[in-house]
């Protein structure tokens, strides 16, 4: 499914070099390597600020607590996403709303959403947190239209659409604040645990760097209560490194999805039920995640597995029916397309330095379970 080593090899060099310069200078919280790399993503994402932190998931907490998001607060979201997304709302005291999914794009439905914010009920809702999944960002046209309609603040779950890009405005310039995830299988990926958040406003900027660092400004002058969640210094290093060979990285995503459409038709798999992403030409997809929709599903991915191919299923279950999530109140049935969409994914292999031969043995597989 993912092999590290093989870009690894490749960057050794470089990024044993940026960890010895750390290990070297003895300065282990914050310091230059954060500070650059910040700068660098502001860059890369034109966004005017950017805020490293722990993880993806203190990120979106992050990003929603500095946007003055807290108790008595309803914030719209997807329950198609990583569980992150939905418990972060919580951990800020609002409670999570949640809108079904575009059967297409698999993407937070903007018609749903806007029924929500229309009949809103005695839920006041603040804010929208788009998840741009798989590496494709939300229809952004919608989202905005109503944020100037319904006053609403916009998150974006960035956590798998690092580089990806909607009218060519990249993720993290799109919303109020943005939350992406460097967690080791993510496109950008550190070696452990890292986070950051980025927005287009200097209140969230200075509000996440307070709350990062236990609400300090001053040193032990604590303004309000934050928590630890400092991006750590090894990481930024790393990241730093990696940073730079991301839009190659990006691009290798990319050819190869449309290297696997081509074979998928070749093998006229679709006219078996297979479906294929759909990219929205309005958008750039960075392909964190190439997701066919596959008749018998969990059949398909045991066969593969007996061949030693790797899948994934990005997620087997919808948050509304979580253990976790009962008290939301949500039933089975609630939103149909995210349980179709929960019950028919699978991711397939997918990284820059997948080979062709292997994609070939992928599709090939697939071919024979179908008796192709
Ligand atoms: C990975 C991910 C997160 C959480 O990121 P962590 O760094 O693992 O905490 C949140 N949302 C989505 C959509 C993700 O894919």
């Amino acid at each position: 499914m993912l092999d590290f080593s093989r870009q690894f090899k490749v960057i050794r060099e470089e990024v044993m070099a940026a960890l010895e310069a750390v290990c070297d200078s003895q300065r282990f919280i914050l310091g230059p390597e954060v500070d650059g790399f910040e700068r660098a993503v502001t860059a890369a994402c034109r966004a005017p600020y950017a805020i490293g932190c722990a993880s993806g998931t203190d990120a979106l907490w992050l990003a929603l607590a500095a946007a003055g998001i807290g108790p008595g607060d309803s914030v719209i979201t997807t329950p198609f996403s990583f569980f992150a997304t939905v418990s972060s709302i919580l951990r800020c005291g609002a409670k999570p709303v949640l809108a079904d999914i575009d059967p297409q794009s698999f993407n937070l439905d903007p018609a749903a959403v806007t029924a929500l914010l229309e009949g809103s009920g005695g839920n006041v809702i603040r804010g929208v947190m788009p998840v741009h999944l798989y590496g494709q960002c939300a229809d952004w046209d919608e989202f905005s239209a109503m944020r100037k309609t319904f006053g609403i603040c916009l998150i974006e779950d960035a956590a798998q659409a690092f580089g990806a890009s909607w009218r060519g405005m990249p993720a993290g310039a799109l919303g109020d604040a943005a939350a992406f995830s460097f967690y080791p299988t993510k496109n950008l990926a550190a070696m452990g645990d890292a986070g950051l958040v980025t927005t287009t406003s200097p209140q969230i900027d200075d509000r996440v760097r307070s709350l990062r660092a236990h609400g300090m400004r001053r040193r032990y002058y604590h303004d309000e209560i934050g928590w630890n969640s400092r991006l750590d210094t090894l990481q930024a290093a790393v990241l730093q490194v990696k940073l730079k060979y991301l839009p190659e990285g990006n691009l290798k995503r990319q050819q190869l999805a449309a290297r696997y459409d081509t074979l998928f038709q070749a093998a006229r798999l679709p006219e078996l039920g297979i479906v294929l992403p759909f990219v929205d030409p309005r958008g750039s997809h960075v392909f964190h995640q190439y997701v066919i929709r596959a008749p018998r599903r969990d059949d398909l991915r045991a066969f593969l597995a007996q061949q030693k191919i790797g899948s994934e299923i990005y997620y087997p279950l919808p948050l509304h029916l979580q253990t976790s999530l009962k008290s939301l109140g949500y039933r089975p049935g609630d939103f149909p397309e995210s349980e179709k969409a929960a019950a028919e994914v699978l991711a397939l292999p997918i990284y820059p330095e997948l080979r062709h031969d292997e994609q070939d043995t992928v599709v090939e597989a697939i071919a024979a379970f179908y008796g192709g």
